[in-house]
């Protein structure tokens, strides 16, 4: 007899969790570990927001507030989405959740039947293909690769719909691969959709770190499918909030409502104290990130580059840059021989203390992702690591 149920038995765990666990043991035994295995910005809350939260704890707005979030937040987010994305919502539109991977979690539940097809691209974020399988759909994965920048054409999109197909999850910014969908490219995608009744799940937590290019939500220029898209967003990436656990999603009317009652029975409110530095977060974007991130990039992404066996498109957003090692397979470091994207990360983490994370967890076994949202002076310095590493490869 099982003691687990068939749903949590098949869930595999994190494998950037992992890779951070052997990171952080190596840095409590005083080894000096560049860590760009995680998806966190390095610099601080603003320092506004983080007062906000401590005045919330101060004055006792420590209670619960409604299922979807405070009033307040969500008229707040109502006018970003307004100004910032081109976007119409009333606030019963808005469900403010626990960070936006409880959002994405309780958007699968609210759409999904046992079943149903989710059209995935990969490369895709690590938590995508479980969330969709908790929920009992099926991930149809669109494997996209650099000759379209990572992108999901309308020709790939139109050929992996089925009369199964229940929603399609796009990421952009993109985690792992930096990839930013252009309005061109947008518009093509919405034209396949406009013929089919499928959801759209927007995932747009990286929507402010975009590099020389324009973010464009699908929602704000197919306002023809707007009672089909779900816009997702959060506090994590842009305001370092990632502690706070904030994310929100914007939904046609009835999605929403269905969200804030399977949240209301399974969560319940998200942190009063996080809704009021999310308010007050809100209003104090730092721009200078998108400059310190870009620098970061350059540096990385060219160094990178400049290695033997490794082959890296330039991302336009979000903090990470995802090269192809398929050049390092088969290579030797003194007596171990590289057979996979895992043995690379592995020798690397050892010898040269640079942490990262292989390829397969993104549905991508012949590339590795590096975050930079590292300090200057360690990019570069792991760019210098690894080119000893290299130099060490026959
Ligand atoms: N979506 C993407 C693409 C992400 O990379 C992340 C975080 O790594 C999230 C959603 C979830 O962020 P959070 O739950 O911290 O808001």
């Amino acid at each position: 007899e099982q003691r687990l149920s068939t749903r949590v038995r098949n869930i595999k765990p994190s494998a950037t969790m992992s890779v951070d666990a052997k990171t952080k043991s190596l840095l409590a035994s005083g080894q000096p570990v560049i860590n760009m295995s995680v998806g966190e910005p390095d610099f601080d809350t603003p320092t506004a927001a983080a007062f906000a939260g401590i005045r919330a704890i101060t004055n006792g707005n420590t209670r619960y507030t409604p299922a979807a979030g405070t009033v307040a937040l969500r008229k707040a987010i109502v006018s970003k989405l307004m100004t910032e994305n081109g976007l119409t919502y009333s606030p019963d539109q808005i469900i403010i959740s626990n960070g936006a991977k409880h959002t994405l979690y309780n958007i699968f539940t609210a759409i999904c039947d046992e079943g149903d097809e989710v059209i995935l691209p990969a490369p895709y974020w690590v938590s995508y293909p479980e969330q969709i399988e908790l929920a009992g759909a099926k991930p149809v994965i669109v494997y996209c690769d650099e000759s379209t920048g990572f992108k999901m054409t309308a020709a790939q999109l139109e050929a992996a719909i089925t009369p199964k197909t229940k929603a399609v999850l796009l990421n952009t910014p993109s985690n792992p691969t930096g990839a930013v969908y252009h309005e061109d490219e947008l518009l093509a995608l919405a034209g396949v959709l406009r013929h089919h009744d499928v959801y759209v799940v927007l995932d747009e937590i990286y929507e402010r770190l975009v590099y020389d290019v324009k973010q464009t939500s699908l929602a704000a220029i197919a306002p023809e499918l707007q009672d089909r898209a779900i816009v997702v967003n959060g506090f994590s990436k842009a305001f370092a909030m990632t502690g706070w656990r904030l994310g929100y999603a914007a939904a046609p009317l009835d999605v929403a409502k269905a969200m804030a009652s399977f949240q209301s029975h399974s969560t319940g409110s998200p942190s009063s104290i996080s809704q009021a530095a999310g308010l007050t977060a809100l209003a104090n974007f730092n721009p200078e990130v998108v400059q310190t991130f870009q620098h970061r990039r350059d540096i990385l992404v060219e160094g990178l580059n400049s290695l033997s066996g490794v082959s890296c498109l330039v991302p336009e957003g979000a903090f990470y840059a995802f090269p192809d090692i398929s050049g390092v397979i088969g290579k030797r470091y003194e007596d171990k021989t590289i057979q996979s994207a895992t043995d690379y990360c592995e020798l690397l983490l050892e010898k040269s203390l640079v942490a990262s994370v292989p390829g397969d967890a993104f549905g991508s076994p012949n590339h590795v992702r590096f975050s930079y949202a590292v300090a200057d002076d360690q990019v570069a310095d792991a760019v210098s690591r690894m080119r000893e590493f290299h130099q060490k490869l026959v």
